[in-house]
């Protein structure tokens, strides 16, 4: 076998898609739902292409940062107002979510060509600490704020997907405030970037992340102008090599469940006046969530505790 990332011969290890440091902090989710293959399996996600001095060595420092940062931060659910303050390594951060991207693309066996000799260098040592230009990360926090708790769609704290879809006009074209009546745009308005190369959606538990890859050759112009959209028109924040960050609710009650949907700010807001004015109307619903969520939350330790990973 050739190395996924040295590119020498050598033996293959078991490389984990999302570090098994992450997976570690939520023992409860010891099932993998493959909807690429159509499969459930309780194992860890794996693809089998690396040597095993990559995997030990040169490439396990990203990991090491990944699972102290997601247990620093994100091990808590945040409420709906919520914000949070956090301090991190944000070329690291590009890292390990390039890496995991990397592996899951291989696990599907996608064209991997973004990641050439220098993107495979950038990961490999820990020592290249100046961010890539042409790659963009924004990040939010995952809060339930529907009617429907989370075991009603499965055990589902850790996802990734693939070229998430950006809106470009909010899902719900507008509320008829006399009737109550919500009328949804007739077709979906994407927004498409030039040169984007690579996209993925990453959700922590209580973080969704965002990476954005674009094309080794794009324009500052240009990048510039896909910056400013992915700033400006989504309800994330866009983090930078000031290596700090004000995080706030990145997700409506149907965006939390639709996972690979990337609402705009205002149909965002949209749907957060649906659920006000759903709770105005019967208040009953928001305290039986709250019942089921904390009787979920007791089965999931029981989860955890049978499934204790080493
Ligand atoms: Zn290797």
């Amino acid at each position: 076998m050739i190395c996924a990332y040295c590119k020498k011969e050598a033996k293959p290890t078991k490389e984990h898609i999302i570090s098994s440091g992450i997976l570690d902090l939520f023992p409860e989710c010891f099932l993998t739902i493959d909807s690429n293959r159509g499969k459930i399996y309780p194992a860890d996600p794996v693809v089998n292409d690396v040597c095993s001095v990559c995997n030990n060595h040169r490439i396990s420092y990203i990991d090491s940062y990944a699972k102290n940062f997601i247990n620093q931060y994100f091990i808590s659910k945040y409420g709906v107002h919520d914000t949070l303050d956090i301090n991190f390594d944000y070329t690291l951060i590009q890292k390990m979510l390039l890496k995991y991207a990397f592996n899951d693309m291989r696990s599907k066996k996608e064209n991997t060509d973004f990641f050439d000799e220098g993107i495979l260098n950038f990961l490999m040592n820990e020592g290249e600490t100046v961010p890539l230009k042409n790659v963009t990360v924004l990040a939010g926090l995952a809060v339930n704020n529907s009617p429907a708790p989370d075991f009603m769609f499965g055990n589902q704290k850790l996802q990734w997907c693939q070229s998430p879809i950006f809106l470009s006009n909010s899902i719900v074209d507008y509320i008829n405030y006399g009737t109550g009546q919500v009328h949804i745009r007739e077709s979906r308005e994407l927004e498409i970037f030039e040169s984007l190369a690579i996209s993925y959606l990453f959700r922590f538990n209580s973080v969704q992340f965002i990476i954005v890859c674009w094309d080794k050759g794009i324009t500052e112009e240009i990048l510039e102008k896909n910056n400013a959209i992915l700033k400006l028109q989504y309800p994330y924040t866009m983090l930078s090599d000031s290596n700090t960050a004000t995080l706030s609710r990145c997700t409506s009650e149907t965006t939390y469940h639709l996972f690979n949907l990337i609402d705009v700010t205002w149909g965002q807001s949209i749907f957060d006046e649906i659920t006000a004015m759903r709770n105005g109307a019967d208040p009953s619903t928001k305290t039986s969530f709250e019942k089921l969520t904390k009787e979920w939350e007791i089965q999931e330790r029981k989860l955890a505790e049978e499934h204790k990973r080493n």
